[in-house]
């Protein structure tokens, strides 16, 4: 393939190749943040039970009407029904139970009147008096939370593809759900690769830097649903390399993941082991950072090549990486929200489609872009201190000041 391909097409024949894995039964307890495999439906009413929603007495709407502190209603208490117990004596005129709240509502009542509208108190523990006086009246349905009211049997609570919050995992246990089927989380192999890497808290040699890019991607990785499996680093060695791909295989991966190695150096490997193991594609994209890019398979397992300049392999990993894993992962596999921001200065480009850090600033409620220092792609500095990438489409070299441009959030803090 000769010339660049868009950042589209490099997206789209990326996407194209990916499935979404299989999908698992996880217990309740552990599936916040994971996607929804199944639509989940009802399997019964919620609330399961006519219930009260006070602390009070259950009674007969029609008995406690003309209630008032100066004229109270005594009603003879019959029962007792405290939270987890029921009572099945019906209610007669001139009858109540004392009730608390989340209780099922007995036979013949109607309402609930809250203690705090009678003439007694509870006392921990105690039983109640066997008369009660109603201060003030209660229509029927008053306190009271009728079987089915939140949700009925049947209805769809939460839907397929759905990445599931804290609040989803109230609704699941509510019907009674010990297991979720949710999607299994996509194992992605990371290799950083170059002679000059060192693991932090190893000493430095003359000449070296330390690892840095497989920290970042690892943790992409697992913030996009993924389970990073991290294989360390490869040094530019045709047969290191090719024996971490061998773990990567396996270890059963669904994608493998490199950085670095990828270009026209005299010691780029990566590209001839893939070659050798696989099949590659090497694309040079029209994007800016990250140019080279490397896309195949090996073992049928897909493989992308991401260039080692750190600001590049973070953004080839949000442009490329991410939908994949989205996809394997069973969502959409549309890229974060884009929003747009006016520009604080004049942005000059090379025409390429290009990912530029910024920070974001609010003037008079609208959002201003301005770059953050230094764009080289080995500058990790400026890519901490930006709060968005701002998008300079392809074959635009110039946005004035002023005008409109397309922003992506870094974090949605
Ligand atoms: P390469 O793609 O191998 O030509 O590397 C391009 C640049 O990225 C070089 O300056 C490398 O030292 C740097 N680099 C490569 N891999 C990493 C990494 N894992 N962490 C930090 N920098 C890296
Ligand atoms: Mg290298």
């Amino acid at each position: 393939l000769t010339g660049l391909l868009s950042v589209k097409e490099a997206q789209e024949r990326i996407l194209s190749v990916f499935q979404p894995v299989d999908t698992e039964m996880v217990p309740v307890a552990r599936c916040a943040g994971r996607i929804l495999a199944k639509d989940i439906s009802a399997p019964g009413d919620l609330p399961p039970f006519t219930n009260s929603s006070m602390d009070g007495f259950a009674v007969r709407s029609a008995d406690v009407q003309a209630a008032s502190p100066s004229s109270p209603v005594v009603l003879q208490v019959v029962a007792d029904i405290p939270a987890g117990s029921t009572s099945d004596i019906p209610l007669q005129p001139g009858q109540a139970a004392r009730i608390m709240t989340g209780a099922a509502l007995p036979p013949g009542a109607d309402a609930v009147v809250p203690v705090e509208n009678t003439d007694t108190q509870n006392s921990l523990g105690a039983s109640p008096a066997s008369q009660v006086g109603v201060l003030r009246g209660a229509k029927p349905g008053d306190s009271v939370r009728q079987r089915g009211m939140d949700v009925t049997q049947g209805q769809v609570l939460l839907e397929k593809q759905r990445k599931l919050q804290p609040q989803d995992l109230g609704i699941l246990a509510s019907t009674g759900m010990a297991q979720v089927p949710v999607f299994r989380r996509p194992r992605v192999a990371l290799f950083s690769s170059g002679d000059e890497l060192v693991q932090p808290g190893q000493p430095l040699g003359q000449g070296q830097i330390y690892d840095s890019n497989g920290f970042v991607l690892a943790a992409l990785l697992e913030q996009a649903g993924a389970q990073p499996v991290p294989l360390g680093t490869a040094p530019d060695d045709p047969r290191q390399i090719e024996a971490l791909l061998d773990r990567a295989i396996a270890e059963k991966a669904d994608l493998i993941l490199t950085s670095a190695g990828v270009s026209v150096g005299a010691f780029d490997y990566i590209r001839q082991v893939i070659e050798a193991r696989g099949r590659l594609d090497f694309w040079k994209v029209d994007m800016r950072p990250g140019k080279p890019l490397a896309f195949g398979a090996c073992a049928d397992i897909p493989l992308i090549g991401l260039p080692g300049n750190p600001v590049s392999a973070f953004v080839g990993c949000l442009v490329f990486v991410l939908p994949a894993v989205r996809k394997l992962a069973g969502r959409e596999a549309a890229p974060a929200f884009r929003q747009t921001a006016i520009l604080g200065e004049t942005i000059e480009s090379d025409g390429r489609e290009s990912y530029l850090r910024a920070v974001i600033e609010y003037r008079h409620g609208q959002r201003v872009a301005t770059l953050t220092g230094h764009q080289g792609s080995g500058n990790m500095f400026s890519l901490v201190q930006a709060k968005a990438l701002l998008i300079v489409p392809s074959g635009v070299k110039s946005l004035p000041s002023g005008s409109e441009a397309e922003i992506w959030f870094l974090s949605d803090e």
